[in-house]
């Protein structure tokens, strides 16, 4: 598969390509060019061309080609779902599911452009008004990770075309292929040639000519934390506008007083989603100590029920790890777990599946006992291993939750409305679910608290992220003798 610049599929400029395998079989699934700083320098002089024209569009005029993007997206919903599970490992359902996120996010970012409200204040001191405006920034990098590579995508062209900017996509190098097809459709759709481009190649190169070009006005960026500070080191340079969406811990509090049953399957639903793979998956359990027993025997029986296998396959709940190296250091983490005295509740490890032999599947591991200096209590586990912890009370939970450098999503299981705004309040993460798995929304802004990030994706607010505010101060006619000069 080429890669997409000014609107044509084009090789890079080296003869180098990046081979696409397959994580639940390790087959060749494409390749793509290997590009390089001049092939990104091409794209961001495409994607500035292009902002003359989208950024002068009325609101109307890309709001109707947003439209056009979702309808089309959805219409070729099987074919992406199904090179988007042969180059991730998702099963099919959550691939088609991914898909038709980022067509809602288009849908939702339709909707809302042109129809903000703006408004003219005057000064204090009576002399005249003020006007506020929002005008877009230009060009914009946008640097994706592997595990939702799809709807990451739409976070950032969704709101960032709404608002008039154009794009330059550099995708995780194991997932360009879904990225670059949907890219295609976008222009299909009737997005100007050159408003989204994508150039595959590594972080380190195509990346960093992202971070260094003056041209481009903002880097958006998911990914890990260690990067993201890369990022906002690279970006100093030229002062560009950031969001960076990092790593995150995620804790689950159930409360005594909570549905058991429905927070089992939330437990599960938010842990094992795409193989663990999600920034706010459930990283650290906590129970209160009067349930614990009780939910432990039904958490490990519904997770012994997940049919690990092929994301092709029909009936397989949870595919692969998305990468050897991703597996190794999940295995790490639970060695390191197992070291420190923690107990293996659903004993996981590779399955002896020869089918499964050549891919890196894990099957799904409780951790109970857990040590709070163990690796995987400390660090983000990007795998299916949960490890749980007993606690007596909220507070003691509030305080384990908090004892983080992420704070990126959270949730709370009670009945009671108090408690549950108690701990909403005191929870430092960006997002906290009561009584529901981590489910992000078009319409709900999304983002870390410490070192998960800053700024915020979706919503209105993900809106603001594109914009520089402009002030215009109007003096009226007759009314400016204070600042007559000299002063005195
Ligand atoms: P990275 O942060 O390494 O990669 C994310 C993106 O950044 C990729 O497109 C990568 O390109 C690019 N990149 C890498 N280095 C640079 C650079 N110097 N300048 C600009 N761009 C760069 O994450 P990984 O994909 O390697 O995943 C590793 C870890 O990140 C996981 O273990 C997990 O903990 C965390 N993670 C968190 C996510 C989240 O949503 N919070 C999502 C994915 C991962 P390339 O692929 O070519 O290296």
């Amino acid at each position: 598969m080429k890669m997409l610049v000014g609107g044509e599929q084009v090789d890079a400029q080296g003869a180098d390509v990046i081979r696409v395998a397959n994580p639940a079989t390790r087959e060749f699934v494409d390749s793509v060019p290997k590009g390089g700083r001049e092939d990104a320098k091409r794209a961001i002089d495409a994607a500035g061309e292009a902002f003359k024209v989208w950024s002068e569009k009325p609101a109307l005029d890309r709001s109707r080609v947003l439209l056009k993007i979702s309808d089309v997206v959805r219409a070729s919903v099987e074919d992406l779902a199904t090179t988007l599970t042969l180059e991730q490992g998702k099963p099919l359902g959550e691939a088609r599911s991914e898909i038709n996120s980022f067509a809602n996010t288009c849908e939702y970012y339709a909707g809302l452009i042109g129809r903000e409200r703006g408004a003219q204040t005057p000064f204090s001191t009576g002399e005249g008004f003020f006007i506020v405006t929002k005008r877009p920034l230009g060009v914009v990098g946008a640097i994706l990770p592997w595990n939702f590579p799809v709807s990451l995508m739409g976070w950032k062209v969704g709101p960032g075309l709404a608002a008039g900017n154009t794009f330059v996509v550099k995708p995780a190098s194991t997932t360009p292929l879904a990225d670059i097809k949907v890219a295609g459709l976008m222009v299909k759709a009737g997005l100007p040639p050159g408003a989204v481009n994508v150039v595959t190649g590594p972080g380190g190169v195509v990346g960093e000519e992202l971070l260094d070009n003056p041209k481009v006005a903002k880097i958006a960026f998911t990914g890990e934390t260690a990067t993201g500070k890369r990022i906002m080191e690279g970006s100093s340079k030229s002062i560009k506008r950031l969001t960076l969406e990092l790593g995150g811990s995620d804790p689950m509090i159930v409360c005594d007083d909570a549905d058991l049953q429905l927070a089992v399957e939330g437990a599960a639903w938010g842990r094992f989603r795409n193989c663990g793979q999600s920034c706010t998956s459930v990283k650290r359990l906590f129970l209160f100590e009067s349930i614990a027993d009780a939910f432990v025997t039904s958490l490990a029986e519904k997770v012994k029920t997940i049919r690990v296998g092929n994301g092709m396959d029909k009936g397989t709940h949870m595919g692969p790890v998305h990468t050897e190296e991703q597996r190794e250091k999940v295995e790490s983490m639970v060695e390191d777990a197992e070291g420190r005295g923690a107990k293996d509740i659903v004993k996981g490890g590779r399955p002896p599946q020869k089918e499964l032999s050549n891919g890196n599947f894990l099957v799904p591991t409780l951790l109970g006992d857990v040590d709070y200096d163990a690796q995987i209590a400390k660090e983000e586990c990007f795998g299916p291993a949960l490890p749980i912890f007993v606690v007596k009370d909220l507070e003691e939970a509030l305080e384990r939750a908090n004892d983080t450098p992420y704070g990126l999503g959270s949730s709370v299981w009670t009945k009671d409305v108090e408690r549950a705004y108690h701990a909403a309040e005191r929870i430092q993460a960006g997002t906290t679910w009561v009584n529901s798995p981590p489910i992000a929304r078009a319409e709900v802004p999304f983002g870390g608290f410490k070192q998960s990030g800053f700024g915020r994706e979706l919503g209105i607010e993900g809106l603001d992220h594109y914009y520089e505010t402009k002030s215009i101060q109007v003096l009226e006619y007759g009314k400016g003798k204070k600042w007559a000069f000299p002063i005195n």
